[in-house]
Order: structure tokens, then sequence, then C-alpha cells
């Protein structure tokens, strides 16, 4: 199933594999030749770590971005090749079922030959379903039909812990089932979203002309996905407020549901979805609910019969045969500026990941992820933990009535690292040589049907989010837990031979970053347990804000792109971890510092600098203009150079490191420093 796309939002390999002779070599987490000396590192810290660098890069043109976190994404997925690429090999004679299943999927996908014969016949079954339908209760049908096999239409779908009650697994209805990525796409008036909403409509009608539509069909086809998808972008909310929890939290029986969206038959819609019955659920966008309900009251059905045809052909264009491969290029291109298609096996390694993820994880992590690591990686947490509560305990603005709930929440936090402890069971999940996008499908249905095994019962708190080579980590509310995928613990974040103070200026402030997410603007409602409850005084709460209102002011200064200012409410949380996670790294590092000698400086840099440079390094990027206006307007995080400035100048410590004086654009004025940790 789908994650949460906006809050949100490592086989049987005997030896170690040599890496392909393609591999690019480590890379260094302090590394003057990526430095730019002209500038000051007191005027724009990120410019003097990584402008060198800049200067002489090109972003490769299947990328939409490109810097350390695709370096370290690069190096993961050749050796992921190597795995998918001896499984698929092996997946017609070997005993070992998890190498059968990876390799049997990613030789499926890799079969190009037979994916341009087929071309679209193995969608047709799923286009002939949306041509059948009728009457309005058979679209609900459709729409729970389509969510079954992760063909996201009408409204996301997906499970998540009881907000109030985070023991208990409730089925979520979110909001974005259009296919450009956020409401101010279709509403804003900047020409940039205009130009982007003009190629879109044009790629929409291509779209069904592979379909074989005639072209007034595809044009009029076209005008009607476009009508709907902007009465449901109209619906949605801003992503500022669809990304706070204690805005998402409307349970409801299903009686409440009928009421509130009259117009659907429910009944039939949870029975084709799998879950007949169901009797409570989380609303977490009203608006969007009713939004969908008038449409599936009133819009014309072969306008829906046109959206849903759509849906599916966008959902599987990627999996379908060279024909639709320019128009998949066309979206992508629109949405984040890439010029070329991935390679073939980067893209079916990225879908193998996606579908079945804690299978090929299970060889990557034998290769990539020692058990030396994690016990180094568990010392660290558990310095940053100890930072962390001596901040806590100290904080002269917080009553000792919250404090108390704020440490309780610190010390029951848990915390996973590389990968399960024990692995998903795929052993029910059939997938077969031959076409892929059927596979697709099965993989899509297995998911979401294990799911809905849980959904109004126990969490199961061991699972993981993010799948083993992942190169991300993250704060998971309702878990109270944090947690860091082997594909993010790799050099130069992560490096068991390196010093401790590039460790912990990346890594360290990763792990920063995930701990004071449970205490950010979103995740300081949730308590010990992960349940959303008020457990801060009134004055703390209003104590809380008002400092945090520092940073809103701050970042909402900073131009993402174009004209675009970031928007400083949407990404405060993220700024407020990136911030709280490096004073905290900062202090984690001092700690393991104590009793021994003071290190010596390598390279010219002392280990204080090395700290910080360590820091920017890991933020090393650059993205294209397209990119970039996707993220100012959905992304909670902020884009990287201010991930880095926007952070040094709020420790004493950076000022100190490379004497920078007060009046420098990298040191902030006292009074403009964060003061809540
Ligand atoms: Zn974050």
């Amino acid at each position: 199933m789908r994650l949460f796309p906006l809050l949100a939002t490592l086989l049987a390999l005997g030896a170690v594999a040599p890496l392909p002779a393609q591999t690019p070599g480590p890379i260094r987490a302090v590394d003057p030749t990526r430095f730019d000396t002209t500038c000051s590192p007191c005027q724009d810290f990120f410019r003097y770590a990584n402008g060198g660098w800049d200067a002489r890069t090109a972003i490769p043109p299947q990328y939409s971005s490109y810097g350390t976190g695709r370096e370290v994404q690069d190096r993961n997925e050749a050796l992921l090749r190597r795995i998918l690429q001896d499984a698929a090999r092996e997946a017609p004679h070997t005993a070992d079922s998890t190498t059968r299943l990876v390799g049997t999927l990613f030789g499926s996908c890799m079969d190009s030959v037979r994916a341009k014969r087929e071309d679209a016949a193995p969608l047709e079954p799923v286009l002939r379903r949306i041509a059948a339908i009728r009457t309005r209760d058979e679209l609900a049908e459709a729409l729970g039909e389509l969510q079954h096999q992760g063909v996201d239409a009408g409204m996301p779908i997906f499970p998540y812990p009881d907000l109030a009650h985070s023991d208990t697994l409730r089925l979520n209805f979110y909001q974005g089932s259009y296919g450009l990525p956020d409401r101010d796409y279709y509403l804003r008036s900047d020409s940039a979203f205009a130009s982007a909403r003009k190629d879109y409509q044009a790629h929409v009608v291509r779209m069904f002309r592979l379909l074989e539509e005639p072209p007034s069909d595809a044009q009029r086809d076209a005008a009607r996905v476009w009508q709907l998808e902007t009465a449901l972008a109209s619906a949605a909310l801003p992503a500022e407020q669809a990304t706070k929890f204690p805005q998402l939290h409307h349970p409801m029986s299903r009686s409440g549901l009928d009421s509130l969206a009259p117009h659907l038959d429910w009944t039939r819609y949870f029975a084709a979805l799998g879950l007949p019955g169901l009797a409570r659920l989380n609303v977490m966008i009203p608006s969007e609910l009713k939004g969908l309900d008038s449409l599936a009251g009133g819009a014309p059905l072969e306008t829906w019969r046109a959206y849903l045809r759509w849906r599916a052909a966008s959902f599987a264009a990627p999996f379908l045969g060279p024909r639709f491969e320019p128009e998949h290029l066309a979206l992508t291109r629109i949405l984040s500026g890439e010029t070329r298609l991935k390679a073939r096996w980067q893209r079916c390694l990225k879908a193998t990941d996606q579908q079945i993820g804690e299978a090929l994880g299970q060889a990557y992590v034998r290769v990539a992820f020692p058990p030396e690591a994690k016990a180094r990686m568990l010392a660290m947490v558990t310095n940053l933990r100890t930072a962390l509560r001596n901040r806590l305990e100290h904080l002269d603005w917080m009553s000792d009535t919250t404090r108390a709930a704020a440490l309780a929440k610190l010390d029951a936090m848990s915390s996973k690292i590389g990968y399960p402890d024990r692995w998903r069971d795929y052993s029910r999940l059939v997938v077969r040589p031959g076409s892929f996008l059927p596979n697709v499908l099965a993989a899509q249905r297995f998911e979401v049907d294990r799911q809905n095994r849980r959904v109004n019962g126990l969490v199961d708190r061991t699972e993981w989010n993010m799948t083993p080579p992942t190169y991300n980590a993250y704060h998971n509310p309702p878990n109270n837990e944090i947690v860091f995928p082997a594909g993010m613990l790799q050099p130069p974040l992560f490096d068991p031979t390196a010093d401790d103070a590039v460790n912990y200026g990346a890594i360290g402030a990763v792990i920063g970053h995930e701990l004071l997410h449970a205490f950010d603007d979103n995740g300081r409602h949730f308590d010990s347990h992960g349940n959303l409850r008020e457990w801060w005084t009134r004055s703390d709460s209003a104590a809380f804000e008002q400092r945090a209102n520092v940073v809103v002011a701050q970042y909402g200064g900073y131009v993402a792109v174009d004209t675009i200012h970031i928007n400083g409410r949407l990404t405060l949380g993220e700024n407020l971890a990136d911030i709280g996670g490096l004073l905290v790294a900062y202090d984690a590092w001092q700690l393991a510092l104590r009793g021994k000698p003071a290190p010596a400086p390598i390279d010219g840099f002392t280990p204080e600098q090395r700290f910080f440079l360590a820091f920017a390094n890991f933020w090393r990027e650059k993205a294209r203009a397209q990119a970039e206006r996707m993220l100012a307007v959905s992304d909670p995080h902020s884009p990287e150079r201010w991930r880095v400035n926007g952070a040094v100048g709020h420790l004493e410590a950076f000022a100190k490191a490379f004497r920078c004086h007060a009046g420098d654009p990298m040191v902030r004025p006292p009074a403009e420093r964060l003061q809540l940790w």
C-alpha cells in the first residue's frame, strides 16, 4: 500500500560480491576540492562547503537533483543491481523462496521484448472493468476495486494507527488522487504552474491517444479529467494544513460516513476493497470527502470513466511497452525536470523495492550493513538521547509538569536501526514469470489484504514503513519511534572508519533531527504512548509557539525558487528538527569525546570545523527548477541550501569554529535564535 503521500511521507549471496567496475568511489565527508574558497564560511556556509562541486557538476539528465544523497543511492543501486541480476538468474531453479520471489519479479520487469509485444494488453482487463461502469453504485464498487489493487482513484486510503488510540490500526481517507502533485498546481496563477498545467493537459490527451482513442475523443476525455481533478484539488486542504496531525483526526462510524458522503454506496466500496462490514474509520480531510461525494452524485458517469481510465493508465504507464515510455518521461519532466528516462534496470529495481522491499532488503543488509555497524549506530543513538535529555532537564521556560511528561516520552521512545528484527512474510504472494503489470497488481493486492487483516485490530509495532535499502529515515509519532533504514547508514553519512566529528555532523544530525520530531509543532501533540493528547500545560504550549515563530519568520524570508518563498508554516516541523537536531548532535559529540584526548586537525581543519563541514556535505545537492517548484508547494522540508544555512546560524559553536563575527550572515542575532531547546 502506498505510504502517506505528504506526512511522511538491505538475498542468498554467499561471500561479499565485489562491486561492479562502474561503482563510484567512496564519498569523503569532508573534501576540500568541493569547497568554494572565494566565499567565506561566515557569509554563505553552504556555498563555501559545496560551491566548488556545484560549479563543476551538471545534474545527470535522468535525475531531478544530484548530490550526496543521490551518490549514496547510486552506490546502493549498483549493489542491489548485482543482487537482483543474480536472483533473476537463480530464480527458475533455486529452492530459496526469497531469491525466487525477488528474481521472478525483477526478471518479469526486465523482459523488454515481452513488454514491447504486449504493449497495453496487460492493462486491458482493468480498462474493460472501468468501461463497464453503468450506475453510480457500480462507480463506488469500481473505486474500491481499484484501490484494492493499488490504483489510487477518488481518494487515497491507507491504514495508520488511530491518532488517539495508537494500539488500534484504522483505515484513513486522505487527499490527492489527482495527477499533479498538489492543489496549488491546479489553482495558482503563477506562470510556472500555468505552464505545467498546459503541458499536463497535453500529456493526458496523448495518453488517451496511446490507448487508441480517436483525437477528438482524447481531447474531450482529457477535458473531463481536468474538470474532475480540479474539483478534487479545490476541495483539498493546503499542504500546510494537510500535514498537521491534530487537524486530521475525524474518527467516525459507518453511519457517520454515510451521512457525510451519502452519494457513494459504501457497502459496495468496502466489499470491493476487501473490508466488508468496516465499522469505524478516520476521515482525515472531511472537505475532500465531501468534494468527492458531490462529484460521485453529480458528475456525469462519462467524466468518471474518463478519469478512472486516466488514473489506471497513468499508474500502469511505467510498466507497459516502449510506446508508453516517452509519455512516462513527459510527466516526469513536467513535475521534476528530468530529460531522460532512468535505465530499465534502475526502474525495475525501484519497482521491486517498492513492492517487496523486505525480500530484496535481506540480501542487501547482509552485504551493506554488518552487525558491528548496528552496534556503533546504537551507541550514537544513546548519546543523542542523553544529550536531548540533558537539554530537556535544564529548559528554563518549561514547567516541571510538562518536563516530566516530555522526559517520559523521550524515555519511552524506541529506535529501529538498519532492518527489521523479523522479515515480512511474502509466502502468500504469487508472482509469475511473464507480464510485469499483473505481478505489480498482485503484489499491491497482497499488501492491501495483508494490511486489511489488521484494520480495526492491533497495530504491529515491529513493522517498518520504509524498506531497508531506502536512503531516508523517519519519526513515527503513533509508535513513538525513530527509524533508520540501512540504505542511509552508509558513507559519508555514517562511516565506522571515520572520525567521530564527521559521523556526528552527518548521521548524528539525522538522529537528532528524528528525535526532535517527537517535540516539533506536530509531533509534540503525541504523548509517550503515541496518542494525540494534550500533555502540555497551556502556558508551556503558548511559550512553545511563541519561540517557534522565530523559525516561521526566518525560513519564510528565504526564496525557494523563482519568486516563491519557503512556506514557513509548512516547513516549521522540519526546520525545528534540523536546528534542534544539529544542537543535540553537537552536544552528543562532546559527550562522546569526554575522557579522550582532543582529536588533531585533519587536512588542516579542526574537529569542530569537520563536524559542520560534514553536516553541509550531507545536504550537498543541486536540483532542477521544476523539482524545486514541486517541493516548494508540497514538501514540508526546506531546500538543502537553507537546511544548512538556516540551521548553523543558531549555534554559537558554529561561529566559534569558523571565527565568524556578530553581523555576519551566518551568525543570527541572539534575539533571533531559536530558544526552545
Ligand atoms: Zn524530518
